[in-house]
């Protein structure tokens, strides 16, 4: 079985025994619990369009270990060609979800540690290659979604994991057995866990010896024992307890997070990708890091579509479509989006084979694409909200809008061109809050500023690969300075 329908997801997902919580309470079906199911819808896209023969080219590729059709979420890149179809199939899926399909992470880290374990397998005669491929067969092989955790809470910023008063606070092995080990500590904002089948750990940034301990990679089941969540709260994420559509603005798809605890887990020798090998601690992160700001480059621009869209049916239901201001800033949406595009399909372009065989992106282009990808979208979101207007935030409920009394007076008084209903009018202006205020907006503004990396990470990595030395020298040429 190589390829999983969307319904087999939902019920493998439904099969697991997972520890979730949420507002206060034990979740004991999180795959039905209003709150948490358009999250997992969004997963389930990546599953249904690779059933689309429209769509297969980009969703479905063919495994270079196995030779066998898989979903490409689990490909390891075989080339610059991957790299970019990869981005385009995130922008797919982000225009048919307007949310976070969470699956990204997985893949990401996949390669990531593909290449890493290789590279430290050439430098320390470790076996973790071998381990790792075996574990990714067996993801490919079952269509798995997986999620990839790397930020551990990191207490004081300033002391290295060791030095932490609370020695939990960086995820760490706490005891090494004969067939295994045994890790402590949690891993924050973990997006799409509850959606997962597994999880791949890895370090959250580069370490020292005295770290040791805490340089470790594994992958285990999201219900192994001794692994626990806590949901995080969305902006207006009750409304989905409220029963209607109109108020949630996209009723159908998701995103969630959550704080993942490992309470002194096991994990099996042949499941471990790293285990002391600090030194390739930090190109583990870098490696993943630039992956997954690669892969904004192509989310984000997806839901910005939506959103470009939304603020474009909102000014034609307002009438307002022929004013050349609106026209304009719907074209300076569209130059901010489709530069994020550039950035993604560059980086892309410019990658190059690791010693393992895989594809990894041009890491200095990945992180000028997620650098702007913490601008464009919340001035995307300026504009739009300009071009809705003020009912986004003002409109009735459903149930006064249902209310046979009330009702009948906002269809009135909140009518805009006379042959669209106030009905499709209030959708497309909760639709553009869910994406600009409220849940969605975890996904849209507020991840593209602090997921795969705050600003600043990115801004130490355009240091560190900008090459500055090579231009100071061009310069000196130029100027016929000789010193
Ligand atoms: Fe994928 Fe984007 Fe969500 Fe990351 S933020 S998991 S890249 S959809
Ligand atoms: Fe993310």
């Amino acid at each position: 079985m190589a390829l999983m329908t969307g319904e087999e997801y939902v019920e493998s997902i439904r099969k697991m025994n997972m520890q979730v919580y949420m507002f206060g309470e034990k979740i004991e079906n999180p795959v039905d619990h209003p709150i948490l199911r358009p999250s997992l819808n969004s997963v389930k896209m990546t599953y249904d369009l690779a059933q689309m023969p429209e769509h297969e080219d980009l969703m479905v590729t063919t495994s270079h270990i196995t030779g066998e059709k898989i979903n490409r979420f689990t490909h390891i890149h075989q080339s610059t060609d991957d790299l970019m179809k990869k981005v385009k199939m995130q922008r797919l899926c982000g225009q048919k979800t307007a949310a976070c399909f969470q699956r990204c992470v997985g893949m990401d880290a996949f390669n990531a540690v593909y290449s890493t374990t290789y590279e430290c397998d050439q430098a320390h005669g470790t076996h973790y290659h071998d381990n790792f491929k075996t574990f990714l067969t067996y993801c490919q092989n079952n269509d798995l979604t997986i999620d990839g955790a790397m930020t551990d809470p990191k207490g004081d910023r300033s002391k290295a994991p060791h030095a932490q008063e609370d020695p939990d606070l960086f995820l760490h092995v706490v005891e090494r057995r004969e067939d295994g080990i045994v890790v402590r500590g949690a891993k924050a904002h973990q997006t799409g866990i509850v959606n997962s089948h597994e999880v791949i750990v890895m370090p959250t940034i580069a370490m020292g010896e005295a770290d040791k301990d805490y340089a470790v990679s594994f992958a285990v089941p999201v219900d192994a024992e001794g692994i626990f969540m806590i949901i995080g709260r969305q902006s207006c994420d009750t409304r989905k307890l409220e029963g209607g559509d109109l108020d949630v603005g996209n009723s159908e798809f998701g995103g969630m997070e959550a704080l993942v605890v490992f309470d002194d887990v096991f994990v099996p020798n042949d499941r471990i990708f790293m285990d002391g090998e600090y030194d390739f601690s930090g190109m583990l992160v870098e490696r993943f890091a630039g992956y997954h700001r690669q892969s904004y480059g192509g989310c984000k621009v997806g839901v910005g579509d939506v959103l470009i869209g939304a603020a474009a049916v909102a000014a034609d239901y307002n009438g307002a479509q022929k004013a050349s201001h609106v026209k304009d800033k719907l074209i300076e949406m569209t130059h901010l989006n489709e530069t994020l595009f550039c950035c993604g399909i560059a980086c892309s372009a410019e990658g190059s084979k690791t010693a393992s065989g895989n594809y990894l992106i041009n890491l200095l282009l990945a992180n000028v694409c997620k650098q702007n990808v913490t601008r464009y979208p919340y001035e995307i979101a300026r504009l739009a909200e300009d071009l809705a207007g003020g009912l986004m935030v003002t409109a009735p409920s459903e149930k006064d809008f249902k209310d046979p009394v009330i009702g009948p007076v906002i269809d009135k008084y909140f009518k805009g061109v006379a042959n669209i209903s106030t009905e499709n009018r209030l959708k497309i202006m909760r639709l553009i809050e869910n994406l600009t205020l409220g849940t969605a907006a975890v996904g849209y503004r507020t991840e593209s500023m602090h997921g795969a990396g705050s600003p600043q990470a990115q801004r130490i990595m355009i240091s560190r690969q900008g090459n500055l030395e090579m231009k100071k020298e061009l310069a000196k040429t130029i100027a016929k300075i000789h010193e």
